[in-house]
């Protein structure tokens, strides 16, 4: 298709998200696993299954700082008629002690050590004489209250036990996921590797962020706020710098694109006017189509695979809006999913929504879906407000910034008045 049928023919078919998505997931699967140290594996999904190398609690241990007492010794304490028995050792995590608990004696026992023989029950240090922390051993102790057996005792293997499950496969490497297959004996991970993307801006109005920038520019802003999308969504992100509105020029840094990443995504110039070349730039080194889809902000749209260059398999590509909103938005609703779809998320989209109650009436084009930026909260009876965050025009990278939410307005609705319930994604 030449370029000029392609611009006075664009696509009429108006898709709706999920079929687009829908397409771009299509076939996509989890990328190979890689071995990594637990340091290295915050937020990454594990591809294999792992158990236990470790029982833990190794041993029956006390969960408080007290006394290891026979449960038989002290039925009958009270603080008016206390019960004395003999001290004859200590029990401390780290160094546990090789003497019993006979009749009438008790071991001093810390937090986490070893219960030691002959000992069912621990009574707190709090219900009996010793002088909390004290570092002399006292020759004998006053048992204040009794114990049943097992009081205060962690089992062993209460928590993990060898051979044991531990973390399923496609497991979110969360803190507390880390700190468990530590504990369970695993100081590295077998997850999948991150995906990798690469973002260029288009334009030749932009200018770098920071330089001294001419009369007719604007800066870059949409390569800083693509990359930390990017990052959040779990990727390693590569710039490949502001193209001009020139088709060799997004041609050359595309191939840089593509002999690294996984997935590119361009922003700007995926319209159909004069300067708009990324279409035209996709068809040259790869498989496109340019797509309406019917959401607000961000209807066109253009998506495409090419060959990885000298490498094996497929890059995605993505031709975002320009507007800062849209293509943040169009982000959100396409990029990250193929992203965390790479990463081997089992649910793409990893964002919760709720349904809150508009503070104030909105209005929309109609026939699309539209994601407005809106402030969450919660109001007096705890329930949640939206209230628009600003302006809702695609230019209005302010009110994305105060916004903590994107409201959903269904196709169906052109406007809606105050207090409708709508579903709000919750951004952070
Ligand atoms: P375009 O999609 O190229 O027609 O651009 C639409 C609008 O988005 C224009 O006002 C551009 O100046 C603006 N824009 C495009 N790319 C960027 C960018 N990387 N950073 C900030 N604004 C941009
Ligand atoms: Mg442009």
């Amino acid at each position: 298709m030449t370029t000029a049928t392609a611009r006075s023919r664009p696509s009429a078919q108006l898709l709706t998200l999920d079929d687009a998505r829908a397409r771009m997931l299509d076939g996509l699967a989890a990328l190979p696993a890689e071995t990594v140290p637990l340091d290295d594996a915050l937020a990454r999904v594990l591809a294999e299954p792992i158990e236990s190398r470790l029982t833990l609690p190794p041993w029956d241990n006390s969960a408080m700082d007290g006394f290891a007492v026979r449960a038989a010794d002290v039925l009958g304490a009270t603080p008016d008629h206390p019960i004395r028995l003999t001290v004859v050792g200590e029990s401390a995590a780290g160094r546990s002690s090789a003497a019993e608990v006979t009749q009438g004696t008790a071991i001093r026992i810390l937090t986490g050590a070893p219960l030691p023989d002959g000992a069912d029950a621990v009574v707190p240090v709090e219900d009996t004489d010793a002088p909390m922390g004290a570092a002399a051993l006292p020759e004998s102790v006053l048992i204040e209250s009794p114990r049943p057996p097992g009081a205060h005792i962690r089992r062993v293997g209460s928590d993990l036990r060898e051979g044991y499950p531990l973390l399923a496969a496609g497991t979110h490497l969360s803190p507390a996921a880390l700190a468990v297959a530590a504990a369970g004996g695993h100081p590295q991970l077998s997850v999948h590797r991150a995906p990798r993307i690469a973002i260029l801006a288009t334009g030749d109005e932009l200018g770098p962020v920071g330089a001294t920038l001419a009369p007719d520019q604007i800066p870059d802003s949409n390569s800083v706020g693509l990359a930390a999308q990017g990052r959040e969504s779990g990727a390693d992100v590569r710039l490949l710098g502001i193209a001009s509105d020139n088709l060799a020029d997004v041609i050359d840094r595309l191939r840089v694109g593509l002999a690294w990443a996984d997935v590119v995504v361009v922003s700007g110039g995926v319209s159909v006017g004069a300067h708009d070349v990324v279409k035209d730039a996709f068809d040259a080194v790869g498989q496109v189509d340019l797509w309406r889809v019917a959401v607000q902000p961000g209807k066109p749209l253009a998506f495409g695979r090419a060959h990885a260059q000298g490498r094996e398999g497929e890059v995605l590509m993505f031709g975002l809006p320009g507007n800062p909103v849209s293509s943040f938005v169009t982000f959100e609703l396409f990029v990250r999913p193929v992203l965390r779809r790479l990463a081997g998320h089992s649910d793409v989209i990893g964002r919760d929504s709720v349904l809150a109650t508009l503070a104030e009436p909105v209005t929309k084009s109609p026939g699309r879906r539209a994601f407005l930026r809106v402030r969450l909260e919660r109001g007096t009876d705890g329930a949640w407000v939206a209230s628009l965050a600003g302006g809702q025009d695609s230019h209005v990278l302010s009110a994305l910034a105060a916004a903590n939410g994107l409201a959903i307005v269904s196709e169906d609705d052109d406007s809606l008045p105050t207090g409708a319930q709508v579903e709000v994604i919750r951004l952070r």
